[in-house]
């Protein structure tokens, strides 16, 4: 986390400048389909700004209490991570987080940090700012090594508190009062996305990120149009300016002239026909014109999203993220996690849904038990290595899927498997569940338990782990970014984010065979499942299954409905030949572009070049 500091007094020259309400126009990546005009609300956040404010009276108790909860949510944090770094590396590396615990206990520290807002009256992260800047000074002055470690940990107690402050700071409270805004960040967090009611937020716009970070897959699945990797822009903008976001072409448009707003409204009418089109066609079968049937399935965030499913076209669920059920303050317990599934599998049943364990870390931290700190998250510790160091987490959630699969429908996915190890430990978890489950007298269900395919290692052991795999679900997302080390959220890299390249598309053939060579069915369920090109090399490729946002399954059936299973399986040998992405890209483009075009589904599928 980076935290720079300014006075309100002295905002920098281009924001002054906003006084005059200066057209901007600027193009970045399509991240979720639609169009919306508002006003802009400023999201504060992380990388943004630590302002001083003098707070009235009124707000002491407010500000001392962001800050003492702040505290003792870091507190747990550290204390976790101190717990799991003793089971691992011993007790000397865990001396770290015990220093760590002692200075957020120091009187002085925390006395330092209230005084400041109820004697000086300021706001708590300024306060809390100051106060350990003071720390880390002193510390950094003195010359000797231990000193110098201090301050490093001192800083790094900054960052979480930070951090901690942030996840249950006003700006949520504010979005959750206003109407109809369009949210402009440098950088969002799923979690704050997840707050938001039907109706407040109209659109998005940040800096950061791609199609595939989880902001940009939450935006979709609420509908929400989103444009993201627009770098500088939301210093450019201040509240009460007028924004169209055009979701589906990935484009912003700051205080808009008539011309602009004649466009808008023309392009949001072709939006709202072909989305009315393409929802008559929802009950017609995802079958290719030569007879071959691709399943269809939909991704979902929220269990409330499965009642809507079904009536997009989708027979199942391919990947639910459970993730999203713990963006809270405190992890939910094994009856509300189980009430949650019970809920998508019962109003299922009796079509497939498939349950992803945990996947916490990477972007989608995960308050009391993601690390917040560490250099390299999308490599962390996270997904299935958290479930099997904290086996307290892992197992409440399986005991929880388990007893609600009354429906006899659940699918038990891992995420993030890297090796054979993993995969039979957390089937042995799964069995161990299962049976504590019996023995106390519930009647629990034979489920299938799949494995995501998101690791190059996994590809490379393909063979093995399909041997011990029920089904495969090609998390596509992951797969690229780790194949071609091109951090998913990155915008600066967003180009080199190429699902067409070969070394990815021979990982998911091979990935294919080995499952067919077993017999066992493979999904897809990263972003390429939805989009119009990749969506003709996966049938081609083989795939049985693709898996995406509820409202993606309309367009990507009428692509399927509108080839030949033989002419896209030729497509992929000759594809395989080739030797890098733009060659497939423009084989594709001058092969199926304008058949493409000619569907209608423009709004939907964004750009056919990329
Ligand atoms: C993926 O990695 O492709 C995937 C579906 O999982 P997530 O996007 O949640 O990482
Ligand atoms: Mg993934």
């Amino acid at each position: 986390m980076t935290t720079s500091t300014r006075k309100l007094a002295d905002l920098p020259q281009e924001n002054r400048n906003l006084e005059e309400k200066s057209r901007i126009v600027l193009v970045g990546v399509p991240a979720s389909p639609g169009f919306a005009m508002g006003k802009v609300f400023p999201v504060v956040n992380r990388e943004v700004t630590v302002v001083e404010e003098t707070i009235p009276e009124s707000r002491i108790t407010t500000e001392e209490q962001l800050f003492l909860k702040a505290v003792s949510r870091t507190a747990k944090e550290v204390a976790q991570i101190k717990e799991i770094s003793e089971s691992r590396t011993g007790l000397r590396d865990s001396l770290i987080f015990a220093t760590h615990l002692m200075i957020l206990q120091d009187p002085g520290l925390v006395n330092g940090v209230l005084d400041k807002i109820k004697q000086e009256r300021k706001n708590a992260r300024w306060a809390m700012h100051v106060v350990l800047s003071e720390y880390i000074d002193k510390f950094e002055k003195i010359d000797s090594p231990a000193m110098r470690d201090k301050a490093a940990d001192l800083r790094d107690l900054y960052n979480r508190l930070m951090v901690a402050m942030e996840d249950s700071g006003p700006a949520l409270e504010e979005v959750s009062s206003s109407n109809g805004v369009v949210l402009v960040a440098h950088e969002l967090v799923p979690s704050l996305l997840m707050a938001v009611k039907p109706g407040q937020v109209a659109a998005i716009a940040m800096d950061t990120g791609g199609r595939t970070s989880h902001v940009a897959i939450l935006a979709r699945s609420l509908q929400i149009p989103a444009v993201s990797g627009l770098k500088n822009f939301a210093g450019l903008v201040k509240a009460d300016d007028t924004i169209i976001v055009d979701g589906s072409g990935g484009m912003v448009v700051v205080n808009p002239n008539e011309e602009d707003i004649r466009r808008f409204h023309e392009r949001q009418e072709v939006f709202e026909r072909q989305r009315r089109e393409l929802y008559t066609m929802r009950r017609l079968e995802p079958m290719t014109r030569d007879g071959k049937y691709i399943t269809l399935h939909a991704n979902i965030e929220l269990p409330s999203e499965s009642e809507k499913v079904t009536d997009f076209g989708a027979t199942g669920i391919g990947l639910y993220r459970s993730e999203f059920l713990f963006f809270r303050k405190d992890a939910p317990t094994e009856e509300e996690q189980r009430d949650a599934y019970k809920q998508i599998l019962e109003t299922m049943a009796p079509c497939p849904v498939t349950i992803r364990t945990l996947d916490a870390g990477g972007d989608k931290l995960v308050s009391g038990i993601s690390a917040s700190n560490e250099a390299n998250p999308f490599m962390g510790w996270r997904s299935i290595r958290v479930c099997l160091d904290r086996e307290d987490i892992f197992c409440t959630q399986l005991r929880a899927l388990l007893l609600a699969n009354t429906q006899g429908n659940l699918r038990i996915l891992l995420p993030m498997i890297s090796g054979l190890a993993e995969l039979r430990r957390a089937k042995a978890c799964i069995a161990r569940c299962r049976e504590e489950l019996v023995a106390e007298g519930h009647e629990c269900a034979e489920v299938k338990v799949g494995v995501m395919i998101e690791v190059p290692a996994a590809v490379m052991l393909v063979d093995l782990l399909a041997k011990e795999a029920d089904f495969f679900s090609i998390g596509t997302n992951d797969l690229i970014q780790f194949t071609l080390a091109v951090d998913r959220t990155n915008e600066l890299i967003t180009d080199m984010f190429q699902p067409h390249h070969p070394a990815v598309l021979n990982m998911i053939n091979q990935t294919v065979m080995a499952a067919h060579r077993q017999g066992i069915p493979v999904a897809v369920c990263g972003e390429m499942s939805a989009d119009p090109m990749s969506v003709l090399l996966l049938v081609g490729l083989g795939i049985d299954e693709l898996s995406m946002t509820p409202w993606s399954v309309m367009a990507t059936k009428k692509i399927i409905r509108s080839i030949n299973f033989e002419d896209v399986r030729e497509t992929v040998l000759n594809v395989l030949q080739m030797d890098d992405a733009e060659s497939v890209n423009s084989y594709l483009h001058k092969k199926y572009a304008q058949t493409i075009r000619n569907l209608g589904i423009s709004s939907f599928v964004g750009q056919l070049d990329k």
